[in-house]
């Protein structure tokens, strides 16, 4: 074991000890303590304020109860969290995720995310992430609503627009955000920017709604181009098809690519003649309108359907993991390797494991990690904030221009800081690139 391997131990070592049995976390931070303890040993000013361990301890955890009652009028209680990261360059910023898979763990590992990627989109954001394991899957309109106006009860205590500005995630999309911004007006008795992602009639903003999916298309593009290629006429594969996964399929459309799967937690569609504007349609209203399967679409368009299987067996120039954490496997990355992948954009939250990036890494994929790759739907969210205090909104071309222009030094951030001999090393250069900023805020606020 050399000196960098045994500091990194040491570091895990102590992290693991405080936070027992919390596994996505530890995976989260290893990823960015691999690359960002080398740098952290290479400056003295970071490493005598401990900033990268204080860095990996939450500002606070908030739990709670939410009681609601269901459609037969039986009382249910589910737990709401939410995790308040680190604030050090602006206020908690960080969706919401309604899954039954949601734990501390999961939500301390995608806060602790949040904090880089906040940061590397340049604009005043500190880290956050919160929800519940209520499952809003097979839950009426009205159950839905009751168990929104009661979680916000409890969250509106810990919120605010200078505060913290939560915003949508897994299971929680236009529907929950209207009631959860409806549940905070009636108890602050104010209109104000405290959620993202709201209605177009109530404040929010063009593009927020496509922009993880979109920003996660232009990272890609930025990569491609820099080592002189691009994504036109090539094949690509999504997972997932909810938000991100379908407008990460409509900005591939635009770019003139062949988007050909998409998958829910069933299975996986394989659209051979690829999915046209046409076909997408349907698939937003099968998924945010009669709420159905991904099946449907194998049966409405009469195309192949992989029951309980993902989509990365399907050959590919280009794979954008959308859909949730650790979805790519080792062998997953194999196969893609061995089909000639050129590169990976990921729309999810560390969607891919260690040991399925080191294959990426190893094998030369262009790999743009999710921190980097789908900052964009926090940068529109940031733009909503901007356009909500100004009280004015931007069309939706300026919303565009301006998400263009955040992938672009995101990906220009990553470059500065993880390029050697003429190679991007994606994952170094955005650990770096978002760290470095938040450590230097806290080095000047002493030791807070
Ligand atoms: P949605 O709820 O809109 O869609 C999630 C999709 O992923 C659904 O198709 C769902 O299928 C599938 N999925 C969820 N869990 C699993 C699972 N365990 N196995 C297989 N499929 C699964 O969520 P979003 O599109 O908003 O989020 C997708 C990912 O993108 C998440 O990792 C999220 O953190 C990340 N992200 C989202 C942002 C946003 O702006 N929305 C911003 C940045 C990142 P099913 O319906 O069967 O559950």
């Amino acid at each position: 074991m050399n000196d960098q391997e045994k500091i990194l131990k040491k570091f895990m070592t102590g992290l693991k000890r405080r936070n027992p049995g919390e596994k996505e976390f530890h995976q989260a931070v290893h990823e960015v303590a691999e690359s960002v303890l080398p740098f952290v040993e290479d400056n003295e000013k970071y490493k005598k304020a401990q900033i990268l361990e204080r860095m990996t301890e939450p500002d606070r955890v908030i739990i709670f109860r939410v009681c609601w009652t269901d459609k037969k009028g039986i009382v249910r209680a589910n737990r709401g969290y939410r995790v308040q990261f680190n604030n050090a360059i602006g206020p908690y910023k960080g969706g919401l995720r309604f899954h039954p898979s949601v734990s501390l763990s999961i939500l301390k590992f995608l806060g602790f995310e949040q904090t880089f990627k906040n940061s590397l989109t340049t604009l005043p954001m500190g880290g956050a992430k919160g929800g519940s394991d209520f499952n809003p899957k097979g839950k009426t309109d009205n159950e839905v609503m009751r168990f929104c106006q009661s979680f916000m009860t409890e969250l509106s205590k810990y919120i605010g627009p200078n505060e913290d500005v939560p915003a949508g995630d897994i299971g929680v999309g236009a529907r929950e955000i209207g009631y959860l911004f409806g549940q905070y007006k009636r108890l602050s008795d104010e209109f104000e920017g405290v959620l993202t992602g709201k209605g177009l009639s109530f404040g929010g903003s063009l593009i927020r709604k496509e922009a993880t999916g979109y920003g996660c298309v232009y990272f890609t593009e930025n990569m491609l181009n820099h080592a002189g290629e691009s994504i036109e006429g090539k094949i690509c594969t999504v997972s997932g098809s909810g938000n991100v996964a379908q407008y990460t399929v409509e900005k591939l459309l635009h770019k003139g690519a062949i988007p050909v799967s998409l998958s829910d937690s069933s299975g996986t569609i394989y659209d051979k003649d690829g999915i046209t504007l046409e076909k997408l349609a349907w698939v937003k209203d099968l998924k945010s309108v009669r709420r159905g399967r991904i099946k449907e679409y194998a049966e409405h368009f009469g195309c192949e359907y992989f029951e309980g299987k993902n989509p990365w067996g399907i050959p590919c120039f280009a794979a954008f993991p959308s859909a949730t954490q650790n979805e790519i496997q080792k062998e997953d990355a194999e196969t893609l390797v061995k089909n000639n992948l050129r590169a990976v954009g990921e729309g999810a939250n560390m969607p891919s494991t260690p040991d399925a990036v080191e294959v990426f890494q190893k094998s030369g994929v262009l790999y743009g990690p999710s921190k980097a790759a789908n900052a964009g739907g926090v940068s529109v969210s940031g733009l909503e904030m901007t356009q909500n205090e100004m009280r004015l909104s931007w069309t939706r071309e300026e919303v565009d221009q301006k998400l263009q222009e955040i992938m672009k030094k995101i990906h220009t951030e990553c470059v500065t800081w993880g390029e050697s001999n003429g190679k991007v090393d994606y994952v170094k250069g955005a650990n770096i690139g978002g760290f470095v900023k938040v450590a230097d805020s806290m080095l000047a606020y002493g030791a807070v």
